[in-house]
């Protein structure tokens, strides 16, 4: 099959979504449910429609454009990504998965393709936590991964309800029509910015996914007793950040202990009260993130926590409480859906590298509901989250010809 990417289009259409930002360019900044928001999903609507594509939006915006198939009734293919962005983000994270999504589909369109399974491209809602404190709204609730009573309430920084912010900007409906079947998709594939160094240290443009890893993150409050640093003598103490320091000491041995170098475990949080040089600190918060791609050692670095947390408080006779922020299970990718990916890069001679995804995108929560792979675009040094996030034309193109070529692929088995 002839796939030919029109790169400049596509990369003028990333440039042009890349203006809808409160923030002054190149920085991007488009916060789900805000007016820029909303003017950039018109823009995006609008190029679907242009690419004869049927436009769907459900109740919390997730938005859909499908290519019928030949045989319509069939489980879909389906693709994409999303376009919020954190504050002064930068014009790649999430978008190049939504147009290249879309030029992927364009690009067969040209080529006379016909899919037989129909061909479906997302636009998912609020990736980012920006707003509502959760990662992958739109597709938690698309996979059932997150309750409905859960996500009403949910508020933003303003008090303002889920409910209340979807319904003003134009989302109608009920939360619980979100959910997706098992059989609405057949596959779903991602084509996301790598977000690290990896491929651009191995000067390879794509990489193929094979297993993304899910974070799990705590919240520990530790309550020692304060006192004047030069007065309480040292066996009368209570420090509230030497507990603190024992439990980050034991996320990082704890991590290291698994003798796998996909376990990560991260203290990037520690507010320390009063936060004086000649005050004993009395209160002490830290946020403990954990990732892996393997569920059982990921948790056994949580139970390494949970027990350090007992130890220090009969240790140092402080009080210890806890707080789960989230605990996702990691995902594999099918390895049907890698294969695929795989074979496209090897039909165009492309090079590409087998790799474990460390963030983690909307792709870990459709795996729930139907089969996954991501293709990974190299990115400039890794930078992403930041304006000066940079992947090149050519690369983008590259990736977005694998994706097309891996799409009617799928359609047609
Ligand atoms: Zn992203």
């Amino acid at each position: 099959m002839d796939i030919t990417i029109n790169a400049d289009q596509l990369y003028g259409e990333l440039q042009t979504l890349a203006s809808f930002t409160d923030a002054p360019p190149p920085a991007v900044t488009r916060i789900v449910f805000s007016k820029t928001d909303m003017a950039a999903r018109a823009y995006f609507k609008k190029l679907c429609t242009a690419a004869s594509l049927t436009v769907r939006e459900d109740p919390v915006g997730n938005t859909f454009a499908r290519w019928a198939g030949r045989e319509p009734d069939l489980p879909a293919i389906g693709t994409g990504s999303h376009t919020d962005a954190i504050p002064h983000a930068g014009a790649y994270d999430g978008t190049v998965g939504v147009l290249g999504g879309l030029e992927a589909l364009r690009a067969l369109q040209r080529s006379g393709y016909q899919p037989r399974r129909s061909i479906e491209l997302v636009m998912f809602t609020s990736e980012e936590p920006t707003r509502f404190g959760i990662g992958c709204l739109g597709s938690r609730l698309l996979s059932g991964s997150l309750s409905v009573e859960r996500a009403r309430a949910l508020v933003d920084k303003d008090g303002q309800s889920l409910d209340q912010v979807r319904s003003a900007a134009g989302f109608m409906g009920s939360l619980d029509d979100v959910g997706l079947s098992r059989d609405y998709y057949e596959t779903f594939l991602e084509l996301h910015v790598e977000q690290g160094p990896i491929l651009e240290a191995r000067n390879i443009p794509v990489g193929v996914v094979t297993a993304i890893a899910a974070p799990a993150s705590l919240r520990i409050w530790i309550e020692g007793e304060g006192g004047h640093a030069g007065t309480v003598l040292m066996p009368q103490r209570h420090d509230a950040f030497l507990a603190a320091a024992q439990i980050a000491l034991t996320v990082e041995s704890a991590a290291k202990s698994t003798g796998a170098i996909d376990t990560v475990a991260t203290v990037g949080v520690c507010d320390v009260f009063p936060g004086a040089v000649n005050s004993i600190p009395s209160r002490v918060k830290i946020e403990v993130d954990v990732r892996d791609i393997d569920l059982a050692r990921r948790d056994a670095v949580l139970r390494a926590v949970d027990r350090a947390c007992d130890e220090v408080t009969s240790q140092r006779g402080v009080k210890i409480r806890k707080e789960v922020l989230n605990v996702d299970p990691p995902a594999q990718s099918s390895a049907r859906a890698v294969e695929t990916l795989e074979q496209s890069c090897k039909e165009f001679q492309i090079p590409c590298l087998s790799m474990v995804s460390r963030a983690y995108h909307d792709s870990l929560f459709m795996s729930r509901i139907t089969d996954v792979a991501m293709l990974f675009v190299r990115c400039r040094a890794g930078i992403s989250h930041r304006s000066d996030e940079y992947a090149s034309a050519e690369d983008i193109a590259t990736g977005t010809r694998v994706l097309a070529h891996a799409l009617a692929h799928l359609s047609d088995k």
